[in-house]
């Protein structure tokens, strides 16, 4: 026998047992964003790597560690999306969506970085995300962090997770703050791990995005940025916090929070469980004025969030959100040819006047006995038996397959209006 091949390791099936807890968490989301005026745009899996590179940062986990990347068969160098707000703000640029409008968008889909596989970290992982653009003040930064509130309330979430902000300010404050903490990590130098010494010269604010235990004291002592704003970054999240106030979302402000992509301004912010062990941040986001410019565009302020669907779902499990039931599913057993051209008929009117039917028509023939077996199987609550009998007589056999009730004999037109009800 052939070898069997198996999945890329950290990259998962999704079966039926679970698909419709995903579309169940799909369509909240996409209902709150549309309730929010945002709209849906799509773009590749794959981009020019040199759009990460430039957006994320050359000195970060993603570009230096996680990234497919591949030449194709012309040597130009592709990368599978390792995150979406570079290839969404490539896609706005490209078609001049933020030329004097302020598009409000939303996307979904797979992303990929080549991780330690773990529980709530793969290398193929699913995200919801939203991004604002051309809007400047406080007020959106606001807004979407209630949407974002609003969506984990609907899912039932919201007690298990904080919300953590903080502000980075501008590139500028971040300058002025840079040689301090730059100072204060060179006095420190022999706390330092491998990667933080490393990124001392490059990007020292990312030693604060540590996992290394070992370093956290240092990181807790060190100089905060929130205390180095500039006065517009600190008029900016000072106003936004008391707009989360008004609206009743309850935040902590994490000095600490810097997120691991390089292209934040002002605002960033993560929905932090503790129910989940080490993967513990089910989204995240925050804002990005320079990110346009950075890649060539026009300046132009904005910010997003993305969700990551995987983590929402462990969390759903972990504290056993009800889920709404799937739809009821019926089978057609059917008892020979004639039986089955009958079926056929009867099953594709039912599909097409009673919307959100779920229905299997049984194929590939077979005793009646071995047909119920697999209706049962199939878990569908009811089946609709057309044997010689019912084609004689007109009429159809209603059998509730999970509960002791007796069977029905019903015309097409009684079957109808049952199933209908
Ligand atoms: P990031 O783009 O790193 O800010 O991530 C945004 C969200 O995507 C995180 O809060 C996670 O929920 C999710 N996420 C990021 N990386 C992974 C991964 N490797 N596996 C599963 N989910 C992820």
């Amino acid at each position: 026998m052939a070898e069997t091949i198996q999945a890329v390791r950290g990259m998962n099936d999704l079966l039926p047992s679970e698909t419709y807890i995903w579309q169940h968490v799909e369509k909240v989301f996409q209902s709150m964003l549309q309730n929010y005026g945002y709209q849906e745009i799509r773009f590749p899996i794959v981009e020019k790597t040199e759009l990460f590179k430039r957006s994320i940062g050359e000195v970060t986990d993603i570009v230096e560690k996680e990234m497919y990347t591949f030449l194709d068969r012309n040597g130009d160098s592709l990368t599978l999306r390792p995150e979406g707000t570079a290839c969404c703000v490539r896609a706005v640029m490209e078609h001049g969506l933020s030329h004097n409008q302020t598009p409000r968008l939303w996307y979904a889909g797979p992303y990929f970085r080549h991780e330690r596989p773990q529980k709530g970290r793969y290398r193929q992982f699913y995200q919801i995300a939203a991004e604002a653009f051309n809007l400047p003040g406080p007020d959106i930064d606001a807004e979407l962090i209630v949407m974002s509130a609003q969506i984990l309330e609907k899912l039932g979430l919201l007690p298990y997770v904080t919300l953590q902000i903080n502000s980075l300010g501008t590139p500028n404050s971040r300058a002025a703050y840079r040689s301090e903490l730059v100072a204060y990590l060179t006095k420190h130098q022999h706390l330092l791990d491998e990667d933080s010494l490393r990124r001392l010269d490059k990007n020292p604010l990312r030693i604060l995005d540590t996992k290394n235990p070992a370093m956290k004291e240092l990181v807790a002592n060190a100089p905060k940025l929130i205390e180095h704003l500039d006065e517009e970054s600190a008029q900016h999240f000072n106003k936004m916090q008391q707009y989360l106030t008004q609206a009743g979302v309850k935040f902590v402000v994490n000095p600490f929070l810097v997120r691991g992509l390089d292209y934040y301004t002002k605002t960033v912010f993560e929905w932090v469980t503790d129910h989940l062990g080490a993967q513990g941040t089910v989204g995240a986001g925050g804002r990005y004025d320079g990110l346009m410019e950075q890649l060539g565009g026009k300046p132009t302020p904005a910010l997003g969030f993305a969700f990551g669907l995987e983590r929402i779902i462990l969390l759903m499990q972990e504290t056993q959100q009800a889920i709404p039931v799937k739809t009821p599913r019926l089978y057609i057993i059917n008892d020979g040819q004639d039986a089955y051209g009958y079926a056929l008929a009867l099953s594709t009117r039912l599909r097409k006047e009673i919307p959100g039917l779920a229905l299997t028509l049984h194929c590939g023939g077979g005793s009646l006995k071995s047909q119920f077996k697999k209706a049962d199987k199939s878990d569908a609550r009811y089946a609709i038996i057309i044997g010689e009998e019912e084609l004689k007589n007109r009429v159809i056999s209603l059998k509730h397959l999970r509960e002791e009730v007796p069977q029905k004999m019903l015309n097409e037109e009684e079957l109808l209006s049952f199933l209908k009800e």
